[in-house]
């Protein structure tokens, strides 16, 4: 799961004690992998496929990103279960996919825009995209 541009490794080098798979998490201000969605959605091709990603970046919270599994939509939002202390408050039951996240090299690692190709963060950045890639943008 994948995304603070703060560089997380300074931090981790100046915790003094050792990291381990068990107390990492405890580290990590904000649980970083839990304040935001993904969605793979449909590589883009038409000027419409790219006027309609406007448009939805056009809203609050909303990014995009292409990485090696393809376009992903973003929705930064945090988990209803995200305790104040960091804590997951269903840990027991949690979904698979939070089962299944390893926190082996994560975001307090290394930023996870670093894994990607191509990443829209603004309706402006992703219009000038559009127009870089469509010779005739209207
Ligand atoms: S898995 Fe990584 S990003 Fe997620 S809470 Fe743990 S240390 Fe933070
Ligand atoms: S259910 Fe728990 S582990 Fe999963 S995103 Fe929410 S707080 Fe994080």
């Amino acid at each position: 799961m994948g995304k603070s541009k703060k560089s997380s490794k300074k931090a981790l080098k100046d915790i003094p004690l050792e990291i381990t798979p068990e107390n990492k998490c405890s580290f990590c201000v904000g649980s970083k992998c839990c304040t935001y969605i993904t969605q793979v959605i449909d590589t883009p091709r038409s000027k419409a496929d790219f006027q309609h990603m406007l448009w939805q970046i056009s809203h609050q919270n909303i990014r995009f990103y292409k990485d090696d599994d393809g376009w992903t939509l973003l929705v930064d939002s945090p988990c209803l279960h995200l305790q104040g202390d960091g804590r997951c408050g269903i840990y027991h039951e949690r979904p698979g996919i939070c089962r299944d996240h390893s926190n082996d090299y994560c975001e307090l690692d290394a930023p996870a825009e670093d894994g990607f190709n191509l990443y829209f963060d603004s309706y402006k950045s992703l219009l000038k995209y559009c127009k870089k890639r469509f010779k005739k943008w209207a």
